[in-house]
């Protein structure tokens, strides 16, 4: 990161949506609809060409997700090809296949798993009966057999927005870290608008956008476990602008190859290019000199980054004392306490949902 900020400018983070597939239908997301596209998904062999190229090119992170990367039979054999070149390997995943995949996933540093919700209904929301019971025996497991530490992401829309403290509850009594994010658009690589899943319209009003800054604020400031700083929450609750530096640090390539920026049209063909040309093109300068007055994105993880990347003194100083008490809270397995955590009982009635 250091190098990237003070000498090229280019990105260290390989964000590789493995597939377009996915097992669960959530109703804040329209990716599931692109499962048939699959068959486009990289080979085992091309995948393991790509991370050649990524780390020739100076990347050192890679961050799977899709999809759900996990519905790849061949996740394993990438996160342990990735990590034995040398790479900080991270998979964000909706955890249902976790307890099935667990064994093979020794390479993995660090796991982002989405929970949207503290008992079945997560289920409802998710759109796959069992998903909740799923998450929380496929952590277990992953903890058993990996020594990759673990996230919880909980993704805020209209239909969770009782969740928050809850859910920091809920992440401090299994031992874990969380994140939340506040639901947005996803756009879908060539889906049409009237093919969109209506996620959107789940999305918060400003005065509710407003109400979760200050509730993260104050989950914070009463020792949750929220991966977010003190500092970058403050400058949400404040409203401050901010530059975006996320280019100079993730580049997204698609489950066929191509290079694609926030807004998910894609910018680069890399079936056709390279890394390095990528870098040198108006395309990565253009992207790069948008983003910096972008502010749209509700994501905290996106203006987190960017502070990590200015090297904001304050923010640093939070992270190193975040560091320190994410790591007392999350260690190997959570506390013996979290193990016998009760569940709290079903707060809605029970979901009417098909398994995906
Ligand atoms: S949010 Fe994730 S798990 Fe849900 S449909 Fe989209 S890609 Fe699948
Ligand atoms: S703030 Fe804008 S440029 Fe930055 S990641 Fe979000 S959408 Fe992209």
């Amino acid at each position: 990161m250091v190098r990237s900020r003070f000498a090229t400018g280019r990105p260290f983070f390989l964000a590789h949506a493995a597939t377009f597939g996915c097992n669960s239908k959530c109703q804040t997301c329209s990716y599931w609809k692109l499962t048939p596209r699959m068959k486009e998904d990289l080979s085992t062999e091309e995948a393991f060409a790509l991370l050649d190229e990524a780390y020739a090119a100076g990347m050192r992170g890679y961050y799977l997700f899709g999809g759900e990367p996990l519905v790849r039979k061949d996740v394993g054999e990438l996160i342990d090809y990735a990590q034995r070149k040398g790479f900080l390997t991270v998979i964000n995943t909706n955890g249902s296949l976790l307890g099935a995949k667990a064994p093979r996933l020794k390479g993995l540093d660090f796991a982002f798993v989405s929970l949207d919700y503290f008992n079945d209904y997560h289920d409802v929301i998710r759109g796959r009966r069992g998903s909740f019971q799923e998450v929380v025996h496929g952590i277990d497991r992953l903890h058993e057999e990996t020594d990759a530490k673990v996230g919880l992401v909980t993704t805020i829309s209209r239909l969770n927005l009782d969740a928050m403290e809850p859910m920091a509850r809920f992440a401090r009594e299994r031992g874990v870290s969380i994140s939340f994010n506040s639901v947005e658009p996803t756009l879908d690589f060539g889906l049409t608008d009237s093919e969109r899943s209506p996620n959107f319209s789940l999305g918060l009003s400003p005065d509710q956008l407003r109400e979760f800054y200050r509730t993260l604020l104050r989950l914070k400031r009463e020792g949750y476990p929220l991966l977010e700083t003190e500092y970058v929450l403050e400058d949400f609750v404040a409203g401050r602008p901010w530059k975006c530096e996320f280019p100079k640090m993730f580049v997204y390539v698609s489950p066929d190859r191509q290079i694609y920026s926030c807004d998910y049209r894609y910018g680069y063909d890399l079936r056709h290019g390279s890394f390095e040309e990528y870098f040198s093109s108006p395309q990565f300068a253009e992207h790069v000199q948008r983003s910096e007055s972008c502010n749209r994105c509700v994501r905290t993880c996106v203006r987190g980054y960017s502070y990590a990347y200015e090297l904001r003194i304050a923010n640093l100083l939070r992270l190193l004392d975040d560091g320190r008490t994410l790591f007392a809270q999350t260690r190997r397995g959570g506390s013996p306490a979290a193990r016998d955590v009760r569940l709290p009982p079903p707060a809605r009635e029970s979901p009417k949902v098909g398994a995906a």
